[in-house]
C-alpha cells in the first residue's frame, strides 16, 4: 500500500517548464541569453567559499538594498526563492479551502496550480480581444470569498500591459480585504508608450495597504538559476509572508549575486534597452510577414495562433528552435540574441501555419 497522498492532487498538473534539447536554440523560458557579469561571477565565487554556513534568513542586506533602490522601508520588502515562491506564500497567507483566487487567463501558469494546491478556488477571467487584462470583468468576479487577485503586468504569455488609469481605477474599487498582487516579473522590459501607458506598481502600492508588488532577479538581472525574487508591500503582509516562507529560502550565493547585480544595475538595465530594440524588430518583422502579434512590453512576443500553435511550435523544433506553445491559444517566443531572432524569423517566414 502506498502512502495516502491527498487525492485532490491527482487532478492538479505539475508546473511544466519550457523544454529543450542539446544544440537547440531555446526561446521558450523568457530567460536572459547572456551569463552573469564578471563582477557578479566574482561575488558568486566568493560566496561559494562559505556555503558550509546557513544564509542570513532574512536576507537583511539584500532587503535593505532593494528598499533603498525603491525608496521604501526595509519592512516593506521580503526576498523569496524566486517570485514564484512569493506567489505561493501569498496564497498561503491569504487563503483557506474554498477561498477564491482571481486572475486573468491566459496568464502565468503557476497561479492555478498554487491556488488549487492550497485548496482555494481558481477564478479565471478571460483576457480581452487585445490579450489585455479585462479589469472591469476581474472586478465583477470579486466576491466575499475572494482573497487574492493576481494582475500579471506585463502579462505572461501575452506580453501586454494594463493602462495606468485603468489599474488605478481598479485598485481604488477593489474591496480592502482583497490582496491585489501586481506580478511585475517583466517590469524592466516595459516602456512608456501610447499603447501601453505603463505603471510602476511600487508607486501604486504607496498608500494602498492591500497591494503587493512582486519582482524578480530571474529576468532582466539574469539570475534565473539562482532563484531570487522580492515582494514590496505593507509591513503586515511582509511579516505574514515571513511566517509561511521555508526557512533559509534564499541561499547565500543567491543573496550575494543579487547584491552584486544591484550594484551593476545600470549595465544590466542597458541590456534591456538592447532587448527592447530587438523585440520591436522581431515584432515588426512578424507583422510584415502577415502575423497577428500582440503588443509586448516584455522580453517575449506572443502569436495568437489558436489551433495552429502546436504545429507551429513543432515545426520550429524541427528547425532546432524551442518555442512555448499554449495549446489552442498561441505561441510565446522569447527574444534572444539577434542571430537567434533571425533564425526564428526565417522559420516564421516559411511556416505553413502563418496567419496570412
Ligand atoms: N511571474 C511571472 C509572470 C513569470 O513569468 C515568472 C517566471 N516565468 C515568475 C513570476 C517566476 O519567476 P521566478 O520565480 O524565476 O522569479
Amino acid at each position: 500500500m502506498t502512502a495516502r497522498i491527498r487525492t485532490d492532487l491527482d487532478a492538479i498538473p505539475a508546473y511544466v517548464p519550457g523544454r529543450s534539447f542539446p544544440g537547440a536554440m531555446k526561446l521558450a523560458s523568457n530567460e536572459t541569453t547572456q551569463g552573469p557579469l564578471p563582477s557578479v561571477r566574482e561575488k558568486i565565487a566568493e560566496a561559494v567559499a562559505t556555503v558550509n554556513r546557513y544564509p542570513d534568513i532574512r536576507a537583511t542586506e539584500l532587503v535593505a538594498e532593494i528598499a533603498a533602490m525603491l525608496n521604501v522601508q526595509p519592512d516593506n520588502v521580503a526576498a523569496g526563492n524566486g517570485s514564484v515562491a512569493l506567489c505561493q506564500e501569498v496564497v498561503q497567507i491569504m487563503c483557506g479551502p474554498g477561498d477564491e483566487v482571481v486572475y486573468a487567463w491566459r496568464s502565468f501558469e503557476a497561479y492555478p496550480i498554487i491556488a488549487r494546491v492550497a485548496g482555494a478556488t481558481p477564478v479565471e477571467v478571460p483576457l480581452d480581444d487585445n490579450h489585455v487584462h479585462d479589469l472591469d470583468a476581474m472586478l465583477a468576479a470579486i466576491t466575499e470569498r475572494t482573497r487574492v487577485v493576481f494582475v500579471c503586468n506585463p502579462n505572461n504569455p501575452s506580453g501586454t500591459v494594463v493602462r495606468r488609469s485603468a489599474l488605478e481605477r481598479f485598485l481604488d474599487a477593489v474591496p480592502p480585504h482583497v490582496l491585489v498582487v501586481l506580478d511585475e516579473a517583466y517590469f524592466e522590459y516595459a516602456r512608456e508608450n501610447p499603447e501601453g501607458e505603463y505603471t510602476d506598481g511600487v508607486e501604486l502600492a504607496r498608500g494602498r495597504r492591500n497591494v503587493l508588488v512582486l519582482r524578480t532577479f530571474s529576468k532582466a538581472y539574469g539570475l534565473a538559476g539562482l532563484r531570487v525574487g522580492y515582494a514590496v508591500g505593507d509591513p503586515s503582509v511582509i511579516t505574514a509572508l515571513g511566517k509561511v516562507r521555508i526557512a533559509f529560502a534564499v541561499n547565500s550565493v543567491a543573496q550575494r549575486a543579487a547584491l552584486a547585480s544591484l550594484a551593476a544595475k545600470d549595465e544590466l538595465l542597458a541590456r534591456t534597452d538592447a532587448l527592447v530594440v530587438e523585440r520591436e524588430r522581431v515584432r515588426e518583422a512578424l507583422i510584415e510577414l502577415g502575423y497577428d502579434v500582440a503588443h509586448s512590453d516584455s522580453n517575449f512576443v506572443f502569436l495568437p495562433l489558436g489551433d495552429r500553435s502546436t504545429p507551429f511550435t513543432e515545426g520550429a523544433a524541427e528547425a532546432g528552435i524551442i518555442l512555448r506553445a499554449f495549446t489552442g491559444d498561441g505561441v510565446r517566443i522569447t527574444i534572444g540574441d539577434p542571430d537567434e531572432n533571425d533564425a526564428f524569423l526565417k522559420y516564421a517566414a516559411t511556416a505553413e501555419t502563418r496567419a496570412i
